[in-house]
Parts: structure tokens; sequence; C-alpha cells
């Protein structure tokens, strides 16, 4: 943006246009929509200016402009269609710290006028920085047909009732009356009278106080696009969202602009919050009336400990439900390119965890050791050489593949495919720093068991 939009108040601010033509003329027509306190300086000014002075809604003074002019004067108009006389009160008002446009000479204006759809107190401002005026008019016919005339009686309307609706508790309450009100905003007709504002309030007054409720959401391995369409809705729903680390601002952002975002900072090894302190947060904020997005990573039924926070909820009578999402060992998958379960390979899969609240994981080692076992390990980096000795303790093959996919379906992924018997110390040669799925028992499609190198692949 080489223009920046902003809303000036011009409100008893004294607004200069040099220059008495037609150039003027246009401008004066849009300028007499403000309530600025507007003077045009002109020898010879144009009838219209005269009659629109004769009204008293500008002055005019029939000399140039001169420096002491440009003292205390909020905007410069100007509009000699003259290049010598425009360049010298440009200069003028450049030398006073007045902002000035020189009509039909954008490149030397320190701003330009937007093409308006005026709907006072509601204006919308178009503007392509000169670069398509006619399709910046075009857009502006389509608005012009769009938005209904009344639209500024609309706004008028709420804005003088604000106060009676302030009897709404602030927030969701309050949103959902004035949703309400506009809810016909672009329906061609009157604004809503004060009878119609009335009953409004009244039911909304009336409506029970909204119950909060508890969505668990899985916010899949990382990237929005893998979001489910129920995951984007209950975003667009929440009014706070309180997310675990792993979640990436990419997909905070697609929360409802109001939201208020808290990070819960729980990582795969442990927690910067007490998992307590959270629960009471869910709950305390669902107790409001609100709708409490809790996003985990993947899907939240997962090493998620969700059970926990349901349990929160229940003890507290909150209403809640889970929407689920890809976990990180499905996508870990699909970038190997291969399937969790296959016919003669694997009738079973397992997810384990590397850690758990008293440190390192057992699990039924034995079982997984057995040729053609596959298991996804989630927070298995730091518990590697672990899971390795089990393994080779219980019998397993030392060549059984093993293939970590950190960052799994993000820009950063990164796949890595070696064998049991190396598994560290290639993981921390490697310098796996993401979150990371070690899968035994898969190798990434296409490349043969036995070839498995020691080494990063992709
Ligand atoms: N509920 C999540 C798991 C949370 S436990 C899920 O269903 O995926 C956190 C662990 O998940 C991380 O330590 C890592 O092992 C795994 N993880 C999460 N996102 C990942 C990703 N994009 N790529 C690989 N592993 C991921």
């Amino acid at each position: 943006m080489r223009f920046f939009p902003v809303f000036l108040r011009v409100a008893n601010a004294r607004i200069l246009v040099a220059g008495g033509g037609e150039a003027a003329v246009a401008k004066l027509r849009l300028l007499l929509k403000t309530e600025g306190r507007i003077e045009v300086y002109a020898d010879e000014p144009d009838p219209l200016i005269r009659e629109w002075a004769a009204e008293g809604r500008l002055s005019i003074v029939a000399r140039p402009v001169d420096a002491k002019d440009l003292a205390g004067a909020r905007l410069l108009y100007a509009a000699n269609d003259e290049p010598v006389e425009d360049g010298r009160v440009a200069t003028l008002a450049r030398a006073a710290g007045v902002l000035f446009n020189i009509v039909d000479n954008l490149a030397d204006s320190e701003f330009l006028t937007p093409a308006l759809v005026d709907r006072d107190p509601l204006v919308v401002a178009i503007g392509t920085e000169g670069a398509a005026p006619v399709l910046a008019r075009k857009v502006k016919a389509h608005l012009e047909e769009k938005l209904p005339a009344a639209l500024g009686a609309v706004v008028r309307a709420g804005e003088a009732f604000r106060p009676a609706a302030e009897a709404l508790p602030k927030g969701r309450a309050r949103r959902s009356f004035w949703s309400a009100v506009f809810a016909d905003a672009f329906v061609p007709g009157a604004a809503p009278g004060a009878d119609m504002l009335d009953r409004l309030l009244a039911e909304h007054l009336g409506e029970a106080p909204k119950k909060g409720r508890v969505l668990f959401v899985g916010a899949g391995p990382g990237d929005p696009d893998d979001l489910t369409m129920r995951a984007r809705r209950a975003l667009d729903e929440a009014d706070v969202v309180i997310h675990d680390r792993l979640v990436p601002g990419a997909i905070l952002e697609l929360a409802r602009r109001e939201a208020e975002i808290v990070e819960a900072g729980k990582t795969g090894f442990g927690e910067s919050i007490p998992q307590d302190e959270i629960n009471a947060m869910i709950v305390e904020r669902a107790s409001r009336g609100e709708v409490v997005v809790r996003l985990k990573s993947g899907d939240p039924g997962v090493f998620g400990r969700l059970d926990e926070e349901i349990d929160a909820c229940e003890a507290a009578g909150i209403e809640w439900t889970i929407v689920p999402g890809l976990t990180s060992a499905a996508m870990a998958a699909a970038r190997l390119g291969q399937s969790l379960t296959k016919r003669g390979r694997n009738s079973e899969v397992r997810f384990l965890t590397g850690q758990d609240v008293k440190g390192l994981a057992d699990h039924d080692w034995a079982a997984l050791a057995r040729p053609g076992s596959v298991a996804a390990i989630y927070m298995g980096k730091r518990a590697a050489r672990f899971i390795q000795g089990r393994l080779l303790m219980h019998g397993a093959d030392p060549g059984t593949p093993v293939s970590v996919v950190e960052n799994a379906g993000r820009p950063e992924e990164r796949i890595l495919a070696t064998r049991l018997s190396v598994l560290e110390p290639t993981l921390s040669a490697a310098g796996v720093t993401g979150p990371a799925i070690i899968f035994l028992g898969l190798v990434p499609r296409g490349l043969a068991v036995a070839d498995a190198p020691a080494e990063a692949v992709s």
C-alpha cells in the first residue's frame, strides 16, 4: 500500500481550495458533504461557487492563497488547473505541514481523494492509488447498487440505541442483539424503528443467559488445509481458543477475529501450565457462557490428556463435544507413502508415547519386537535410546526399519529412514528438533528395507 486509507477528522477544520473553476467545483461537491470550514481562493469563482457562498456553505477569498492562509489549515486542494500556480500553493502547503492534493496530479500529491459510497455515517472509500480510476468507479457503482439508501439511517438508529443496548451483558449477548438489529441491513427499506429496537431488546433480555460449552478440537498436524470443516466452524464460533504450543499461528489466525487466544503452553515434554490450571480455565470460561475451543494438535483423543479435561467439564456440568482431527501418525504414514495396516504385513498398528506422566513409558515390548509389527511413536525423541534398547532386549531384529517424520505435513517436513540398531545415534546426529513421529516397521515407499540408510532421505 503506497497510500494508507484513514478517516480524517474535518468537522470545524479549515479546508482550503485554491482555484474556482471546474476542477474546484468537482472537489467542492464532495467537500460540501463534510462539516469542514471550506475556503475557496479564487478571483473569479464559478457561479455555482458563488451560490454556495451565498447559502453560507463556504467562504470565498478573492485572491490567491498565500503562506499565512495555511496556518492551522487541515487540507489543501490545489485546483487551479494550472501547473505553475498549483505547484506554488503545494509548496506553501508543504512548508506549512498541511496535507495537500493537486487535482489530477497524483505523483506530486500527498493524499488522494477516494471514490466514495456515502451512506453517512457509513462511508466506503475506494482507491486504486491512481492505477485504475475506472475500475474504482465500477466498484463504486456495484456498491451503490448493493447498499440500500437507508443504510445510513440504520447506522444512526443503532447509534442512538447503544446506551439502551448496554442493558445486555457485554460480549455474546450484546453481539447477538446487534446482529439481529442489522440482520436486514442489506434489504432496501426503512431503518429499524424505535419500537422494533425495543422489541428486539426485550427479546434478548428475556433470553436465558447463553450456556457456555467446550469444543475439544483437533487441529491436525499443522497445515491449515488439514483442518476438518467442523474444526473450521468451531474456530469461527469461538469466544476463546485455548491451544497447545504445537498449534501453529496459521491455524490460530482462522479463529473468529474477536476470539481471545490463550496459549496453554503444553509441549510434548511436560508443560508450563499445570493440567489442573488448564482444566480450571476451560471450566471458568465456559461457566461465563462462552464458547471455548480447546484446540489440540493432531487428534484431541491421541495423547492429548483429553479425559482429564472432559472430567473437569462433567464435574462442572458443562456441555462438551469432541471434534476429531487428523492425528500426526496418519499424516506421517501418508508422507512415507505407506498405509498404516497392510494385508500380510501387519493387521494391527500401535500408537505409543515415548513419555508419560512418570517419565519414560513402558510398553508391551515383546509384542512390539515381533517381526512385522508397526508402531507410531509419539513424543519419542528423548525416549528413542530407551525404546531401542528395550526392543533389542526383547529380541527385535536389529535391521527392523524405522522411519522418522519430523514436522509431518508442514513446510519444514523432514523424513529420515534408518534401522532399529542405529536409531540412536542417527536421530541425535540429524538434530531433529521439531515434533516427530518415529515409525517402527515402516520405510518410505520405494526404499528397500535392506537399503535403509542411516541418514536423511529428504
Ligand atoms: N494429539 C496429537 C499428539 C499430541 S502429543 C496428535 O494426534 O497428533 C505431541 C506429539 O505429537 C509430538 O511429540 C509428536 O510426536 C507428535 N506430533 C504432533 N504434530 C506433529 C507433526 N506435525 N509431525 C510429526 N509429529 C507430530
